[in-house]
């Protein structure tokens, strides 16, 4: 094969794939989609550089190599853009800067001062520059995207900037001659360079498909588990961690608690004031309950304005104590409307694993039994269920 061949061919890879992604596309939700015509533009930079490199022998020399490897450098911009937008950060001017310096210089070294190894260590030093931005860029985000795809794209970039300093090791072994090009079949090196530029836009372009379709999934994973009007977690995840809960309390012998809590008068703070006001309410609810509970308790809304809280290695006293803290927390806490207080109390009750429980639904049914008990009593108050 020779090196037209094999651009040629690099090109068309490109562009296939380019197609996959343009398809994709209108499957992702719109937050997503900036960041993939990111990454689409810098995928066809860099079919189009490839072709520069393919059918630029009609052209005068300068110009081809100076297209081509211009195209190249911002195709690899592109794509830093593409993470800089998928990650939410603001985009720098860095990668037009050095794509720009970089393909004057290339114009320089082609048209008035030919020379060919200083335009492979232009270029090399550009790319290394670029890709490197892009590897720590992905490397910072670690902690907010655990995903397989954001590391393999580190991988896939740490290659392409091994083959990058590589190759300028290898030509500098070499005697090239001034006046060559990356587009000549003198040097087998020149068949091995469209492979590796073709590394990132075709198993990158998978890797970013793959990095958007995880984040997408993440999301829904969080929906699912949450209650999207206060943030906190749902029934469903209440009922997963109890069950859990619940069966390590059986291995552990550790205690286990639960809290219903139920805000009292809720109708009467609807009707008064409307649903969106009462909506307030739960939201301003949710972050006293979140606030009063210990830290790494679960405190859950379970339905209307209903919450539930389970407490680790706590008995019937002490998380009656905890529910008596947050009741006293709720009472004391100032919503008000137009700067008008609006007095809110909760009733709740609590209930520890006993050992007659059979799951963890038992528990929370004498909780339950409880709060009732407490709103007969005259509400605002915490009452134990009974064993
Ligand atoms: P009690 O002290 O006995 O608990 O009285 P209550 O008025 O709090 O209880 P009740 O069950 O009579 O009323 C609960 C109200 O909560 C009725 C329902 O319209 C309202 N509600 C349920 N879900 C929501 C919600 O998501 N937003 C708002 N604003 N209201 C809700
Ligand atoms: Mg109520
Ligand atoms: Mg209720």
């Amino acid at each position: 094969m020779d090196a037209k061949s094999v651009f040629v061919t690099v090109a068309l890879m490109v562009l296939a794939n380019g197609a996959v992604l343009a398809n994709v596309y209108r499957d992702l939700p719109g937050a997503l989609r900036p960041a993939a015509i990111r990454w689409q533009a810098g995928t066809a930079l860099v079919a189009l550089g490839s072709g520069f490199f393919a059918f630029g022998s009609i052209m005068p020399v300068p110009v081809m190599v100076t297209l081509a490897n211009g195209t190249l450098l911002f195709g690899l911009g592109a794509y830093h853009r593409a993470f800089e937008r998928f990650y939410g950060r603001r985009s720098s001017p860095v990668d037009i800067g050095v794509a720009l310096v970089a393909t004057a210089g290339t114009f320089w070294l082609s048209a008035i001062d030919p020379c060919f190894i200083c335009r492979v260590e232009l270029t090399s030093a550009a790319w290394s520059l670029l890709l490197l931005r892009s590897m720590w860029l992905l490397h910072t985000m670690r902690a907010e995207d655990e995903s397989r795809s954001r590391r393999m794209l580190i991988v896939i970039y740490g290659l392409v900037v091994i083959y990058v300093i590589g190759r300028v090791v290898v030509y500098l072994h070499l005697d090239v001659p001034r006046e060559t090009t990356m587009a000549t079949n003198d040097y087998g090196i020149n068949l091995v360079s469209p492979m590796f530029v073709a590394l990132l836009p075709v198993i990158g372009t998978t890797a970013f498909v793959l990095l958007c379709t995880e984040r997408v999934k993440r999301q829904l994973e969080i929906a699912a588990a949450t209650d999207y009007l206060t943030g906190l977690p749902n029934r469903r995840t209440l009922v997963a961690d109890g069950n859990t809960a619940f069966r390590r309390t059986r291995a552990t012998g550790a205690g286990l608690a639960v809290g219903v809590i139920d805000i009292d008068h809720f109708k009467a703070i609807n009707d008064t004031h409307g649903h969106g006001v009462g909506d307030e309410v739960l939201a301003f609810i949710a972050d006293c309950l979140k606030q009063a509970a210990r830290k790494g308790d679960l405190v859950a809304r379970t339905g209307g304005e209903e919450f539930v809280v389970l407490m680790d290695d706590l008995d019937l006293r002490a998380a009656t104590a905890a529910l008596e803290r947050i009741r006293g927390a709720v009472a004391d806490s100032r919503f008000s409307i137009d700067g008008t207080p609006v007095p809110i109390t909760i009733s709740a009750g609590v209930a520890s694993c006993e050992p007659r429980d059979r799951d963890f639904d038992d528990v929370f049914r004498r909780a339950d039994r409880a709060l009732y008990l407490a709103k007969l009593a005259g509400r605002d108050r915490v009452e134990q269920a009974v064993a």
